[in-house]
């Protein structure tokens, strides 16, 4: 069986042409499948159409959480509830095309236990296009496991990369890079990127940055070296200062010879200041993004809650009702 994950936060408008265009291209598989329809806290009727989904077809399946919890997270809860041999991850919106799941499940019969789809073209906005470049780049640069360029969520997972992923405690998510970290056979496959099929955007620039930082302080530690290499960097350019003008103050008379201007520094001591300042600053910073992380780490709560749930059996639950926190086994 195939599942599919499509984490839907506010797409009510999106919903019945997801319906539609997934059940179709669904029905070329040639194998049985089920969608799993993530409601992260939607504040608008997606519930309630994820609900009528579910009554017309059984094999579309729900979740929906406690609160927004966030994409990552959502993902991660599908990719929890996901009963099938391989699971394939998409969003709600309609930007990743359905169509193109068909070419994925062929590569996984071909043996490939990762399919990701790398995006040749967006329909966005050229600001956007171009922070996705130089982000996928310096990725890519400062991780330590290879990340493929321009490789979002959407592709398809074998059980076997599933059941690593489920393994996975981490708190801040960043799944397209836990999907690297796995390893086994992965491929590409070029994916033009769709405007969305209605409705405003969901990930806010906060929310993206936030993406993009849990990314690159997931995947690297490089940026607390950079913290030292420039406090090297600036103690040795500070003693080099110092020592040269220690030399003007013994020997005054050789450096009003040559010309060097011996005014008393105000603006350059300025300089230091603020230079100084900024380069602690930012060291503590990048230090402070490492301890938040720990921290979220250490407190160990679960990624997501389950307030209710469509289709779908919701073994931490138990028999008590659906409400209790989605699922410290699932991480543990
Ligand atoms: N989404 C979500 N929770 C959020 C934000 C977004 O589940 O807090 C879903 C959203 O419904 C969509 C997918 O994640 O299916 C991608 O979001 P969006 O289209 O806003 O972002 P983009 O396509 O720009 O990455
Ligand atoms: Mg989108």
């Amino acid at each position: 069986m195939i599942s599919i994950v499509v984490p839907v936060y506010n797409e009510q408008e999106s919903l019945p042409e997801l319906f539609r265009r997934l059940g179709a291209s669904a029905e070329t598989w040639g194998e049985p499948f089920e969608v799993l329809l993530v409601d992260d806290g939607s504040a608008d009727a997606s519930w309630e159409g994820i609900r009528a989904l579910n009554a017309q077809d059984p094999r579309w399946k729900a979740v929906r959480l406690g609160r927004n919890f966030g994409h990552q997270a959502a993902i991660s809860a599908g990719i929890h509830f996901a009963g099938g041999d391989c699971v394939v991850v998409m969003d709600g919106d309609l930007q990743d095309s359905p169509e193109d799941i068909g070419h994925f499940i062929e590569k996984w019969r071909e043996g490939y236990h990762v399919v990701y789809a790398v995006r040749t073209r967006r329909k966005e906005s050229s600001a956007k296009k171009a922070a996705y470049k130089v982000f996928y780049r310096m990725l890519a640069a400062l991780s330590y496991v290879h990340m493929p360029l321009d490789a979002g969520d959407f592709g398809l997972m074998d059980r076997k990369v599933v059941d690593i992923l489920k393994s996975m405690p981490e708190r801040n998510r960043f799944v397209r890079g836990l999907r690297s970290w796995v390893g086994f056979k992965q491929i590409g496959i070029p994916h033009e990127r769709q405007a969305r099929a209605a409705g405003e955007v969901k990930y806010t620039y906060w929310k993206l940055l936030k993406l993009a930082v849990d990314g690159i302080f997931s995947f690297s530690a490089i940026p607390l070296r950079l913290a030292t290499f420039l406090g090297i960097g600036t103690s040795i350019l500070s003693i080099i200062a110092a020592v040269f003008y220690l030399l003007t103050r013994l020997f005054p008379a050789f450096f009003q010879g040559i010309g060097f201007p011996m005014v008393p520094g105000f603006a350059s001591l300025i300089i230091a200041v603020f230079f100084l300042g900024g380069v602690q600053l930012t060291c503590l910073g990048i230090v402070g993004e490492y301890i938040a992380r720990i921290y979220d780490e250490v407190k160990a709560r679960p990624l997501w809650t389950t307030m209710e749930v469509l289709g779908i059996v919701d073994e931490a639950a138990g028999k008590d009702g659906p409400s209790k926190p989605g699922s410290q086994r699932i991480c543990g």
